[in-house]
């Protein structure tokens, strides 16, 4: 049998694929496809992300930035801030999405 064939019959006999998944608190345990399952084996990141609704590059992001978002505003030397947003710190993927989105500005760049 096909590991993919294996792994469908499992879930069909009620057999959860939980993924411990990388959370800014510790760990998340969210329930895979067989297909998401099988593909944690080449590139977890990018199943992680999609687990947590974000892009491989969105999940990385959010994870090392432990849930920030930096400012918007650009220093004297033509760099991006790298104060985060006020407010905008230990946030949870989807809040973190939309703050990414929108932007906004530390405290000393008027948030
Ligand atoms: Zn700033």
């Amino acid at each position: 049998m096909e590991r993919l064939q294996l792994l469908k019959a499992l879930e069909e006999a009620s057999c959860q694929l939980a993924v411990s998944v990388p959370v800014l608190s510790g760990a998340r345990t969210i329930v895979a496809n067989p297909e998401q399952a099988l593909r944690l084996l080449q590139d977890k990141q990018t199943v992680y992300g999609e687990l947590m609704g974000l892009s491989r590059t969105d999940y990385v992001e959010w994870l090392s930035s432990e849930g920030s978002v930096y400012c918007s505003a650009t220093t004297q030397k033509g760099n991006r801030c790298r104060n985060a947003i006020v407010g905008a710190t230990f946030l949870e993927p989807a809040a973190w999405k939309a703050v990414c989105e929108s932007g906004g500005y530390c405290a000393v760049h008027g948030g």
